[in-house]
């Protein structure tokens, strides 16, 4: 039986509402990449749960994908059940100087939150288009903030269906990395600890980095933000120009011409363009810098 059929079978079975041959295309902010075999979106943690363990139960490869703003899709799509959390696991509740959200809330509503509650802490974040999974995952940070610096625990499901609450050292969490991939958890919920702080002030600065975003940032086009890590003792955006790659393309996927450090699509951009264009900038930046370039994007699918 073909994957598809097995997997409409398997989870009408158990009663979700599955879509089938899903573009991930709408799905990332690349604006890029084929169809996922199944797409479930669980209405709630409970939902969650299920869809984990019947994948495992039934060996269905499976990937929780966030808002989609750090991945990469092949154009082959992915042979597999992705599982969103967006639209189910939204929860934002305020108490006293914490934020809890579930996974698939997004940053920048958390932030917004905490604006609200006149709690500061959480500035840096409202303009990164991550949802809290994804931000813990990669521990995002920006303007000399990190997420592991406001986290107080997180809740996560390890892949024999037990929850643990781990705060930010045990979930190995530094620049733009944690345990959490290689350990298999899957993100339920977060816990971040603020500072009482002037609503106007907050306002304020988040303002003020949103604009430096505007200004720096080529946030008219689809990309999946900064596309390599920043290498020790060097800024991957600089390396890129000194190359000389700075507008460099390859098919529809090029070098931002205002952020080296973006790669974006011009709007017919393959995942294959995405990665030709960055082998070829880290064959570059290492020939001439002797630096190698990480991949900071996630890729799902074969390439
Ligand atoms: P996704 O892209 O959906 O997924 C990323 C990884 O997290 C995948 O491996 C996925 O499987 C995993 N994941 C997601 N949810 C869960 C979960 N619940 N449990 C387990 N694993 C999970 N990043 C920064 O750090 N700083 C920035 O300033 C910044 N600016 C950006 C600007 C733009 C315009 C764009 C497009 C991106 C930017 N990013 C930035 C990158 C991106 O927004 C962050 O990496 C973000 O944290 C990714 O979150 P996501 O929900 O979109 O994750």
């Amino acid at each position: 039986m073909e994957l598809k059929e097995k997997l409409q079978a398997l989870l009408e079975l158990e009663g979700f509402p599955c879509h089938f041959m899903e573009p991930m295309s709408s799905h990332t902010t690349f604006r890029i990449g084929g169809p996922a075999a199944a797409y479930v979106c669980p209405s709630g943690e409970t939902e969650l749960k299920t869809v984990l363990s019947f994948c495992r139960r039934e060996k269905l490869p499976f990937f929780i994908l966030g808002n989609g703003s750090n991945l990469l899709v092949s154009d082959a799509g992915y042979e597999g059940v992705v599982i969103s959390t967006t639209e189910g696991l939204t929860r934002l509740e305020a108490e006293g100087e914490r934020i809890f959200a579930s996974s698939g809330q997004l940053l920048s509503r958390t932030a917004k939150r905490a604006l609200k509650e006149g709690l500061t802490g959480l500035e840096f974040a409202a303009g990164i288009p991550g949802t809290i999974g994804g931000a813990l995952v990669m521990n995002a940070g920006a303007y000399g903030s990190e997420i592991k610096d406001v986290l107080e625990y997180a809740r996560v499901m390890t892949p024999e269906g037990e929850i643990l609450t781990l705060g930010p050292k045990e979930l190995k969490m530094d620049y733009r990395t944690s345990c959490i991939p290689a350990m298999g958890y899957t993100v339920l919920d977060a816990c971040f600890r603020l500072k009482k702080g002037n609503r106007d002030e907050i306002e304020a600065y988040m303002n003020e980095l949103s604009l430096k975003r505007r200004e720096k940032q080529p946030l008219q086009y689809p990309s999946a933000g900064s596309t390599f890590k920043r290498p020790k003792g060097h800024f991957a955006a600089r390396l890129i120009e000194d190359a000389g790659l700075k507008g460099f393309t390859v098919g529809g996927a090029q070098v931002s011409q205002k952020h080296s450090g973006f790669v974006i699509n011009r709007g017919d951009a393959t995942a294959a363009d995405v990665m030709e264009l960055c082998r070829q900038i880290r064959e570059r930046v290492k020939t001439q810098f002797d630096v190698e370039l990480e991949m900071e994007v996630k890729t799902l699918g074969k390439f």
